[in-house]
């Protein structure tokens, strides 16, 4: 089998790459709706695959790894190796999972990170009342994660929150960090006893904190919220769009508090998440499938993680209802250190109607249950699909 082209449509907001082949079998993958810019850097690699055999994924990734890098560069290289696996697994009749050992599990957890209510003040009760819709949601979640700190409009919306200069970038407060104020610190303890009440001991809570803590604050906040037995704390120091690790620092933090903490969703590659799990210097990894690298990449560092005894909960939240469907196979095949992916929905609501795979409804009781199909599972109706393409995308099905 041969790879004859690769293309790129923006649908919805989620870049979608399509690899077609000799055989008229098709590969499907989808980068993070945020990213819509990346479409010319995925027909970049165009030419560096045309006439690859797309069933051998890893002899295809030697030829385009070395053009990718942290959030958001990761994005085309990791779309091209979930669309290969899309097509290895059609061409042999089989669901991915196959392909990748096989099923660990018949149903995945996932855990919530995208089914959203906006907050209005920031303020405890805010959180209080946010955090229950989501735990009323008909997923039936049993983890929900809340944004607050440097992750959130906190730091915008909460007089004398930190001591630090806040910059014009507004990405999740890119670039926005420094020493909490008293103020600061015990607002985020109080949103978290608050948040803690609403969920009681049914659902656990994640948080996602950052980047843009300091060490000493992210130690005294993970050691404030031990009674409350939180999940995790994500990405307090580095994290979302760093362009590094700096897995020195958070094996300070984590060396110092019971609570968990978790990071990794801005990484490309097994080989950046060595330090931070060789050393421990994280509980929990948090890589993205359609960021490190692809679904195998994600696989290895899933399993090198067991063997640290660090523990896994791949981040989603932009991927969309293809990129759902590779996180449901990869995880079906994850060691015994899974513990959930971050939900993804599709944007806008009609993604629903252009795709045929998906159960319905989809999640149930906070589980997906691991479906069948071969290749990912999950297939764009072209007819469909068609009608919500642009005119510069006119000719993606063709
Ligand atoms: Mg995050």
């Amino acid at each position: 089998m041969k790879i004859t082209d690769l293309k790129c449509a923006i649908i919805g907001k989620n870049p979608i790459v399509r690899i077609v082949t000799d055989e008229g079998i098709d590969g499907y993958a989808a980068v993070e709706s945020y990213k819509p810019y990346l479409k010319p850097h995925v027909l970049h690699l165009r030419d560096f695959i045309l006439g690859a055999d797309p069933t051998n994924v890893e002899r295809v990734m030697m030829r385009i790894r070395n053009h990718g890098a942290f959030k958001p560069w990761g994005s085309a290289v990791s779309a091209i190796e979930m669309a290969c696996w899309d097509i290895a697994g059609k061409a042999a009749g089989l669901p991915v999972y196959k392909l990748l050992g096989g099923k660990v599990r018949d149903r995945v957890r996932v855990y919530n990170g995208s089914v959203r209510f906006p907050l209005t003040d920031y303020s405890p009760e805010d959180y209080a009342e946010n955090t229950a819709r989501m735990k009323a949601s008909p997923e039936g979640f049993t983890i929900i994660k809340q944004a607050i700190g440097f992750h959130s409009a906190m730091p915008r919306n909460i007089p004398n929150f930190y001591y630090g200069e806040r910059q014009a970038s507004t990405h999740h407060g890119q670039w926005e960090g420094g020493p909490l104020t008293d103020r600061g610190l015990n607002h985020l303890i109080a949103c978290v006893e608050v948040i803690k009440h609403v969920l009681g001991d049914d659902v656990g809570l994640a948080l996602d904190c950052g980047p843009g803590m300091t060490v000493p604050d992210a130690i005294r906040f993970a050691r404030a919220v031990e009674p409350y037995n939180v999940m995790w704390l994500e990405d307090m120091v580095t994290g979302d769009y760093t362009p590094h690790v700096s897995a020195h620092l958070y094996r300070e933090v984590t060396r110092a508090t019971s609570t968990p903490i978790h990071t990794g969703e801005q990484i490309y590659l097994r080989q950046n998440f060595r330090e931070l799990i060789e050393t421990r210097a994280v509980s929990i990894v948090g890589p993205d499938p359609c960021d490190v690298g692809g679904i195998a990449e994600l696989k290895w560092i899933a399993e090198y993680a067991d063997l640290h005894g660090v523990l896994i909960a791949p981040h989603g939240t932009g991927n969309g209802l293809l990129g759902l469907a590779a996180l449901v196979q990869v995880s079906a095949t994850l060691p015994r250190n899974y513990i959930a992916f971050e939900y993804p929905i599709g944007t806008p609501d009609w993604w629903k109607d252009i795709v045929v795979g998906l159960p319905d409804p989809i999640v149930q009781d906070g589980f997906i249950e691991v479906w069948d199909r071969p290749g990912m599972g999950v297939d764009l109706i072209p007819e469909a699909a068609t009608a919500y393409l642009t005119d510069e995308d006119r000719e993606f099905f063709e």
